[in-house]
């Protein structure tokens, strides 16, 4: 586990853009901070910066004590979940699950340790030898979390994780996702821009607006707010 901090972090794209505006944020270890605001706002950029899958231009990013501005999405120790679950689909769950670890080059007892206990946690067992083109969509986003948490990394990244899912599958997945972080404890930035998900999951709340932090806070006390 990890606090995150963000100081001064900006982003302008190359056109010209500038997609986030100078965010200082400082992210306590085991807190689930979510992101909201209009489309177009920086959720995704701000969020893809600190996964290391967007460089930055302005400010620093920290994850614990390093400042990991420089360093690949893979030397970061986080796990991304992205809305559209990036399953490799010509493997098997179980295979799904344990390559990351096996990149690693992890001790074979470990690994399987892992995919079982993540397996039990997100009950998935009874599919461990279906490929994902046999799951449902709920089932295929029980995979890309479980791909997550095999890792055991200092944070968990959710760039809109339920956004493709049915109405009613969203409601049963966004208390699994706040029951499993609450059990691991692991820091979690959540971007969404549906505002129910975010009041029912955030320990804090932040709204960005045309790249900049607009409120910060309990999601009690912003959506209170006249
Ligand atoms: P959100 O996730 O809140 O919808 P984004 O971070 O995707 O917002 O986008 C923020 C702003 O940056 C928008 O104006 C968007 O058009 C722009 N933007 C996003 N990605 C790129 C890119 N790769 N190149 C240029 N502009 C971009
Ligand atoms: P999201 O809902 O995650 O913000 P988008 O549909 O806005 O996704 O963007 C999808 C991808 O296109 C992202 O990788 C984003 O960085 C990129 N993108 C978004 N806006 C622009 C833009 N104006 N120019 C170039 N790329 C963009």
């Amino acid at each position: 586990m990890a606090s995150i901090t963000l100081d001064r972090l900006g982003k302008t794209y190359a056109g010209g853009t500038q997609a986030v505006a100078g965010v200082s944020l400082d992210i306590a270890d085991g807190e689930f901070v979510v992101l909201v605001g209009p489309s177009g706002c920086g959720k995704s950029t701000l969020l893809r910066m600190i996964a290391g899958l967007e460089t930055v231009t302005d400010g620093t990013v920290r994850i614990g004590a390093r400042v990991v501005n420089d360093l690949e999405p893979a030397e970061r120790d986080i796990a991304m979940v992205f809305q559209t679950y990036a399953l490799y689909p010509h493997m098997s769950v179980r295979q799904n699950l344990a390559y990351g670890l096996q990149n690693r080059r992890m001790d074979k007892a470990e690994i399987a340790r892992r995919v079982d206990q993540a397996a039990a946690m997100l009950e998935i067992g009874a599919y461990l030898d279906r490929k994902p083109r046999q799951l449902s969509g709920g089932q295929r986003q029980r995979v890309a979390m479980g791909r997550a948490i095999v890792r055991e990394p200092a944070a968990f990244l959710f760039d809109e994780p339920l956004s493709n899912l049915d109405a009613k599958l969203r409601i049963t997945m966004r208390g699994e996702i706040r029951t499993l972080q609450r059990r691991l404890g692991t820091t979690s930035v959540y971007v969404t821009h549906d505002q129910v998900e975010a009041m029912t999951l955030a320990d804090r709340l932040v709204v960005l607006n045309k790249g900049c932090v607009e409120q910060i806070g309990a999601p009690l006390d912003i959506y209170r707010r006249p």
